[in-house]
């Protein structure tokens, strides 16, 4: 693969070939050696060649292997012109993460950070196919499908605050739950207000450090507060709808008489039924998603209150953004000087919006919207702010954490004859989890450090940092 620096934080991958437009990666020079070994780089190479691409294939310094599609991929289609495909959104449609803010210290939380881990792990269900207590007829799931995270809050599960700060307000309109199979369906009834696997998380933390003192005070944050994160995603119905997506579009592609470098990258016109029917079952498993996030973070609301015996007022576990990381979004962007209309896919991407957008909630217009970006249960996670760049290079994205670095197999070996656990608990981290490898397949070296990945994206200005978050106790899928 031949590379072309085009800064110190940018690197483009020619034009060759079927490719219709280049590629272009934001990485450090070191990160950039160690992927020029994985076969990423020429996923985004192969993205470069879907019709309809605009601009660039893209890629954040979190890159790795995917489904077709890299993970840490940014690819915008024009919305008239353009495919999509399943693969470019992946299996976990809506995979997004929470923030909540609270008013409590690191020193009034640490006395009971064992009993709050111990609670929160049995009250939220977690690991591969763990099913939840909200069960659902087919006419509830229906309305959770169209209605996403206000359908939570309209049950109790939450305030109305939470919707406003969740991106989209928690639910994208196209969803039609007619266009899902009976399997899809099935799948979502009993798995709402759940983990999932071990990547997935639940996570008290506490805020280290400041970057930019006056957006963390637009934000909310300040040195030693406890904050909750939430990563989770659309469990098993959107794992089913990517599946079925998959296997219809493998029959579009022939009628378009598309030549693919990679049949992972199946997709359909846009503007064809195929396309269209994916879009409306995708922001179904959005809203799934949403809806799922927003019920657990109410579990955790109820699982601090009641272990540590204060008042919501005590607490004020408020929302500070959720972010999806895995989907596609009709947008308008800037290009050339005019405005286009473009899905932007974003997988394993976050959106990245700067000051003064309209879709971002009035309280964050004048800064930017907040970007929350995990590490790993060892050492950090960051929360960064969108940039007037993010709108002129990326359409808007940035990176979505840091990115696995061995692969779940290399971890295992890595992680042979040790205790991850009491290595976490050395530095006073506790852990809780589910799946019989996930201390080994999840370990912190298994992931990219954050810090270097975050060094990236605010060097190359598309975010910028506000804080840095040090992981108090996880609980894991
Ligand atoms: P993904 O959606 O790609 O599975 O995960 C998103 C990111 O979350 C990963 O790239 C990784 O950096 C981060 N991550 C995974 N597990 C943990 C965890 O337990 N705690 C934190 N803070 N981050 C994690
Ligand atoms: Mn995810
Ligand atoms: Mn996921």
């Amino acid at each position: 693969m031949h590379l072309e620096p085009l800064d110190p934080y940018r690197w483009q991958i020619p034009k060759t070939g079927q490719m219709r437009v280049p590629g272009i990666i934001y990485s450090s020079e070191a990160g950039i050696n160690a992927l020029l070994r994985d076969g990423s780089l020429q996923q985004v190479a192969n993205v470069a060649t879907l019709p309809g691409i605009v601009t660039a294939a893209m890629a954040m310094p979190d890159i790795h292997l995917g489904y077709g599609f890299p993970i840490g991929g940014v690819a915008a289609f024009d919305w008239d012109t353009g495919v999509i495909s399943p693969g470019g959104v992946g299996y976990d449609i809506n995979c997004g993460v929470r923030l909540a803010t609270t008013a409590l210290t690191e020193d009034e939380v640490r006395p009971h950070l064992e009993p709050l881990a111990n609670r929160l792990f049995q009250a939220v269900p977690s690991g591969v196919g763990s099913t939840g207590s909200v069960r659902l007829s087919v006419r509830d799931l229906k309305q959770v499908l169209t209605q996403g995270s206000a359908w939570a809050v309209a049950r109790g599960f939450g305030q109305d605050s939470d919707i406003e700060y969740t991106e989209e307000n928690g639910c994208l309109a196209q969803a039609d739950p007619g266009v899902l199979s009976d399997r899809a369906l099935e799948r979502g009834r009993n798995q709402l207000g759940t983990l999932g696997s071990g990547n997935h998380f639940l996570e008290i933390g506490v805020v280290e450090e400041i970057f930019d003192a006056h957006t963390a005070r637009v934000f909310g944050l300040v040195p030693g507060q406890v904050t909750v994160m939430l990563h989770s995603g659309s469990r098993g119905l959107g794992y089913q709808v990517c599946d079925d997506h998959l296997a219809a579009m493998k029959k579009s592609v022939a009628k378009l008489g598309l030549t693919l470098p990679d049949r992972q990258l199946a997709c359909a016109m846009i503007q064809s039924e195929e396309g269209q029917a994916y879009l409306s079952a995708m922001a179904c498993a959005a809203n799934y998603a949403w809806a799922n996030r927003q019920i657990m973070l109410h579990t955790a609301r109820q699982t601090f209150m009641e272990t540590l015996s204060i008042s919501p007022n005590s607490l004020r576990m408020n929302l500070l953004y959720d972010v999806c990381h895995n989907i596609a979004k009709k947008e308008t962007h800037q290009v050339d000087g005019k405005n286009q209309t473009v899905c932007v896919v974003r997988k394993g991407a976050t959106r990245a919006f700067g000051p003064g957008h309209p879709d971002i909630p009035d309280r964050f217009r004048a800064v930017g919207q907040p970007i929350l970006t995990p590490g790993d249960m060892g050492r950090a996670s960051y929360v960064l702010c969108g940039t007037d760049t993010a709108m002129d290079q990326t359409f808007g994205s940035t990176c979505h954490g840091a990115g696995r670095l061995l692969s779940r197999k290399a971890a295992k070996k890595a992680g042979k004859g040790r205790s991850i656990q009491q290595e976490l608990a050395k530095k006073g981290i506790v852990v809780k989890y589910t799946g019989r490898f996930t201390m080994t397949e999840e370990m912190p070296e298994a992931y990219k450090d954050v810090s270097e990945v975050v060094g990236v994206v605010h060097g190359a200005g598309i975010s910028r940092m506000v804080a840095r978050l040090r992981p108090m106790a996880v609980v894991k899928g």
